[in-house]
């Protein structure tokens, strides 16, 4: 096998008989790079019999829109096409629960399921409800993180520091070239009719959330990933240490839609780093053992895309009350209680954040980039979490609020990430307590002069000043 079987978990207790193996993709929308089609190849393999690959459409999945939808379904139309050439037949189902797979099931006589990894709640019992559904085997697998997030850590990590050299030491290991795919020899039979995309009534449902248009600075799909990753690493991955915190310029790489949609994996990412930086990991590593290197492009990338987001799905796998302020260390938990009556100077409601009509224009400024580009800049995530803390009556209100905001505008949003980056901002989880404040107790605090000691506050102000006129308050 060359899938690492380490990747890999039995959802039950079946085993293979006969039939085809299906592909039930749900985070990974790309066709290559992607260690659960390529297991679902082996299957095939093994045993002599076709492949399919369905995927099932949650439609308005935790709050995305037509947004979402849109860049989505771009990226579904080239796995189609991609897969073709492979001779694999791609099928599309709707629905938020796992009834839609377990009718392909039936009706395609499969005999060995294969899935993604997600560790989000709802995509969990999805797995699990299938897994008992079924009478064949169904597999996961983590296709997402570099190392499977079974093998660093059997528990939830405390903070970057504790899940940092656990990754530390098995990313030789796992950090490796993939196999290519290959042409499908065992023909698979029509599909159903009514598994075929159609692509036209997809895009024009009316089962959409449209108040929260499609934006264009960014081209979905698998291959617009990849001329991405590639203009990054030559025009701007240099200067990312240096300039990453900046929202002025383009400092990041703006990699997280396509990540988020699975048009790219992470691994893919790394090793296109290792190539232009000509080092190993260990290298890279070594330069970075506490995450401190901001200033070296490499090693500050690499602790974000893999320390970081890795963290982030321990987070939401091992802790299932995420979105929630059950999930704030016992620490954050005691004295956000502590801070409870504490007076707030401004308390706004869902409709006038949702309006950037707070008293504080920086804050406005962030959430109009939000709501017209679709992917608010890493720095001011962090302002506009904590001061949703700050003017709301309590931390379970924030979050809702920023959980809201977060999955309904951001083209990232509905991700492992966004849970963990909220709840590190309201809910101190993997952080430590600072200072102690009104409101924040001592959940670290971020203060408008801060920003301006780290960039120009009043030309970020300038730039997301238009576009008012866009916003659709709830
Ligand atoms: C309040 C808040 C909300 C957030 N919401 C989301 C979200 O919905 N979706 C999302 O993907 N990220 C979220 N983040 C994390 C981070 O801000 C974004 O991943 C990053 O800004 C995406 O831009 P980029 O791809 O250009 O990042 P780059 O700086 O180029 O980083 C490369 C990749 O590293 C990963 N990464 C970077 N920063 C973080 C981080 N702090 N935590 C985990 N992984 C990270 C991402 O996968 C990112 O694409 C949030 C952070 C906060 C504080």
């Amino acid at each position: 096998m060359s899938v690492d079987i380490r990747r890999v978990q039995l959802k039950n207790n079946y085993t293979y008989i006969s039939g085809a193996v299906l592909y039930w993709m749900n985070r990974e929308g790309r066709v290559h790079d992607n260690w659960s089609l390529l297991y679902a190849q082996e299957l095939a393999d093994m045993h002599h019999v076709p492949l399919y690959v369905c995927y099932n459409l949650a439609l308005g999945f935790l709050g995305g829109g037509y947004r979402q939808h849109h860049f989505k379904l771009a990226g579904l139309r080239e796995v189609e096409r991609e897969l073709a050439q492979y001779q694999i037949p791609f099928m599309i189902v709707i629905g938020d629960d796992s009834d839609p797979l377990s009718d392909v099931v039936r009706d395609l006589d499969i005999g060995v399921v294969v899935t993604d990894f997600f560790p989000l709640t709802q995509t969990q019992e999805w797995v699990h409800d299938l897994a008992q559904k079924i009478h064949v085997p169904l597999y996961e697998v983590d296709a997402h993180n570099i190392v499977p997030v079974w093998q660093t850590s059997t528990k939830q990590e405390y903070a970057a520091r504790t899940i940092r050299p656990k990754l530390h030491k098995l990313l030789p290991e796992f950090l490796t070239p993939f196999p290519k795919l290959h042409k499908q020899s065992h023909a698979a039979s029509r599909i159903p009719e009514m598994y075929v995309p159609d692509w036209e009534a997809l895009e024009n449902t009316p089962h959409i959330n449209r108040n929260i248009e499609p934006v264009s600075w960014i081209v979905p799909g698998a291959s617009a990933a990849h001329r991405a990753l590639e203009s990054f690493l030559k025009e701007r991955f240099g200067d990312y240490g240096g300039e990453r915190n900046n929202p002025l310029v383009r400092g990041q790489s703006d990699l997280s839609p396509y990540l988020h949609y699975g048009h790219i994996s992470a691994q893919t990412i790394a090793l296109a780093v290792l190539a232009v930086t000509k080092l190993s990991i260990s290298d890279i590593l070594s330069a970075d053992r506490n995450g401190a290197a901001t200033d070296n492009s490499a090693a500050a990338f690499l602790e974000e895309l893999i320390i970081r987001k890795e963290l982030s799905d321990n987070f939401c796998y091992y802790q299932p009350a995420y979105a929630t302020s059950l999930a704030f260390p016992e620490w954050a938990q005691k004295t956000l209680l502590a801070a409870a009556d504490d007076a707030r100077e401004y308390v706004y409601t869902l409709a006038e954040f949702e309006g950037a009509q707070t008293h504080d224009d920086l804050w406005n400024a962030a959430q109009r980039e939000m709501v017209i580009t679709g992917k608010m800049h890493g720095y001011m995530r962090m302002y506009w979490a904590k001061k949703i803390l700050e003017w709301t009556t309590n931390p379970d209100e924030a979050l809702r609020i920023a959980i809201y905001l977060n999955d309904a505008y951001e083209l990232d949003g509905r991700d492992p990430n966004g849970y963990a980056g909220i709840a590190w901002s309201i809910g101190g989880v993997h952080d430590r307590p600072w200072f102690c404040r009104p409101v924040f107790g001592t959940i670290r605090y971020m203060a408008r002069s801060g920003c301006a000691k780290k960039f120009d506050v009043d030309a970020y102000i300038e730039k997301w000043s238009q576009g008012s006129s866009l916003f659709t308050a709830t």
